[in-house]
């Protein structure tokens, strides 16, 4: 089959420890020490081996992430940006939806011609984290498009349990394609619903809600904010397409950080009671939490989304005056998350369907990334088939 290959050399950086268990798996813990000189490619690639739990997947959409674009871009040693957990060469791509077009000898859950989408995140079900209710910090992860074979590909096996059935969705839509194309978004938006909802236990209806970023968790993020409620909704974002689309898809006021206070202008728009509500998914917590800190409502909450290697200054006092509380937040499995994201997309009350700003081809999958850098649209999508 084709698929997005990733390769990289090998090449841990000189102050870069390798581990026992790197070693062991090959794979690097933190792969931005370790990959230089990166080569993205379409290319063939064996066809997936389908184990006894396995459907085999016809991906018809999946979406570029942040991530992906990190694999692409270098730092000035050529190694990649991307800090996480990978393994390569392998096939990127994970925020996908497909058709079933085979099953294991064991499958029980799904049959063939299924809509699907799926988790990007392995986990196994067996480690301590996994056994106390929380897959988002497995310690024996595998994951989709990072350290096994990804959805930038015709094909691709996953284990039937991280699958979830789409069938609402379509029927939403009453057209195929579409359904696809929106189902694609499931991974991201469970991503934001798993920050602001599980981890940071949500807010209240008439509640004031701020988004920093708005880039396709951002964007999310204030979907889900308008479904759930929030009375007010802001979004702080660079791009101007971006905040178009943040507007579209429930903000009701939209700044570039640049030209505004981002505190004074929440303290303006709640007339000093200050925000219950803080998303941060700019990735860029160093600028964005002192600017929270300064905007916390009593009982107030900052969910923090973006990854960034960075230390970000905090004023704690705020915190203890505010009466106010930071969470992290990382994946999307579990806790409900995809059924709710399902639901919520079927029922029609949240739509980011017009978020989905370019579509590419399978054989474009590079172009498809590279257009991404400069994060000015909202989603694009591949569609292998
Ligand atoms: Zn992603
Ligand atoms: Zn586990």
């Amino acid at each position: 089959m084709r698929g997005l290959v990733l390769d990289a050399v090998w090449e841990p950086k000189p102050d870069y420890v390798v581990s026992d268990w790197e070693k062991k798996t090959g794979k690097a813990i933190s792969g931005s020490s370790v990959g230089r000189h990166p080569k993205l490619e379409v290319r063939e690639w064996p066809d997936p081996q389908l184990g006894p739990k396995d459907v085999l997947i016809e991906v018809r959409a999946c979406g570029v992430c942040g991530s992906d674009m990190h694999f692409l871009e270098t730092d000035d040693d050529d190694y990649i940006l991307y800090p996480g957990l990978t393994k390569f060469p392998t096939i990127l791509g994970h925020e996908f939806s497909g058709q079933v077009a085979e099953v294991g000898e064991e499958v029980e859950i799904l049959k063939v011609g299924d809509m699907v989408t799926a988790e990007e995140m392995i986990w196994c079900g067996r480690c301590i984290p996994c056994r106390n209710g929380y897959p988002n910090h497995c310690t024996n992860l595998e994951e989709l498009g990072f350290t096994i074979p990804g959805a930038f590909a015709s094909l691709i096996a996953v284990d039937e349990k991280f699958c979830w059935k789409i069938d609402a969705i379509a029927e939403r839509f009453g057209d195929e394609a579409k359904a696809y194309e929106v189902a694609a978004l499931s991974e991201p938006i469970c991503v934001s619903y798993n920050a602001m909802f599980e981890r940071a236990g949500g807010f209240r209806p008439g509640h004031y809600v701020a988004i920093f970023g708005a880039g396709p968790i951002g964007l999310a993020a204030a979907g889900l904010a308008k479904a759930a409620g929030a009375s007010t909704i802001v979004s702080f974002e660079l791009s101007p397409q971006r905040l178009e689309l943040a507007e579209k898809v429930g903000a009701d006021y939209v700044y570039d950080p640049r030209e505004v206070e981002p505190a004074e202008i929440l303290m303006e728009l709640s007339k000093g009671e200050g925000f219950d509500f803080m998303v941060e998914a700019a990735g860029a917590p160093q600028l964005t939490v002192p600017e929270m800190e300064k905007a916390l409502a009593i009982n107030g909450k900052i969910v923090q989304i973006g990854r960034a290697a960075q230390r970000v200054p905090m004023y704690l006092e705020a915190f203890q005056v505010r009466r106010a509380q930071a969470f992290g937040a990382q994946g999307h499995s579990g806790h409900e998350t995809f059924p709710n994201v399902i639901r919520l997309v079927a029922s029609g009350r949240l739509d980011l369907s017009p978020i989905i700003t370019a579509r590419y081809g399978l054989e474009q999958t590079v172009d498809a990334i590279a257009r991404a850098t400069a994060r000015a649209d909202g989603k694009i999508l591949v569609k292998p088939s």
